[in-house]
């Protein structure tokens, strides 16, 4: 996916061209919540021209990219009030506290909210509740993924084992007894970042090490992984943070 760049107000915004077939007859600019700038263009279009159509929408695309930045910044502290940015799958949500009598808590997913009813507003709480509602998503969401993943390699035999463990630093690892263990976290990223990480340590099944070795065995299981990895790498402090 070729990727190109372009200055506005002092800032070079970076965008990535994403080429669609022909059906698509109109290009198509998105931000994403991590300020990442896709454009899917019909397949026939040349570059330059898509260069000249990004360029005129430059306005536009500078004002969401402040504007995400400025979701992110917002996000770090956290209290655990309605309002707060919360993300899942790459997506942003909203935190609802929902105040409501009885014993137990509930976490529900809706359009665009994220809404936790509770007997209690203490964020303690609401962030334990919290932290039990995105586990049970990853457990949901990985099992899925490894699996697609497994049945495509061919290498790989049998379904390793695998588990989920929070880390402060990490997405995932291998162990050398070959138990792959992912960052519950990891549940808040876009898809392709959940399968680039399962990726990554599949291939240490095969190559203990970041070898070249390893690098051709991950390009193999998962081309293009490096922008995936780029833009995980670049919502890390803010998926991480609890
Ligand atoms: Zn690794």
């Amino acid at each position: 996916m070729p990727r190109k760049s372009f200055r506005y107000g002092g800032d070079r915004i970076e965008y990535e061209v994403v080429f669609k077939p022909a059906k698509q007859r109109r290009l198509a600019i998105h931000v994403h919540p991590d300020g990442f700038v896709q454009v899917d263009a019909p397949e026939e279009r040349d570059l330059p021209t898509i260069h000249r159509a990004v360029l005129k929408r430059a306005r536009w695309i500078k004002r969401h990219v402040d504007e995400s930045r400025r979701q992110r910044a917002q996000a770090l502290p956290r209290n655990y009030k309605s309002g707060e940015s919360l993300f899942y799958l790459g997506r942003r949500y909203q935190l609802k506290v929902k105040q409501q009598n009885g014993q137990e808590s509930r976490v529900k997913l809706t359009r665009g909210q994220i809404c936790v009813e509770t007997p209690s507003r203490d964020p303690y709480l609401i962030k334990e509740r919290l932290a039990a509602w995105y586990r049970s998503r990853a457990a949901d969401t990985f099992e899925r993924r490894l699996s697609v993943i497994a049945d495509r390699i061919t290498w790989l035999k049998m379904m390793p084992d695998w588990r989920i463990v929070r880390m402060q630093k990490q997405w995932g690892s291998c162990s050398p007894a070959g138990v792959i263990l992912l960052n519950p976290h990891l549940v808040k990223a876009s898809r392709d970042c959940v399968d680039y990480v399962i990726c990554h340590e599949l291939c240490h099944l095969q190559e203990h090490n970041h070898s070249p070795r390893y690098y051709r065995l991950l390009g193999q299981v998962m081309p293009g992984w490096e922008a995936v990895k780029t833009r995980l790498d670049s919502m890390a402090e803010i998926l991480l943070n609890e």
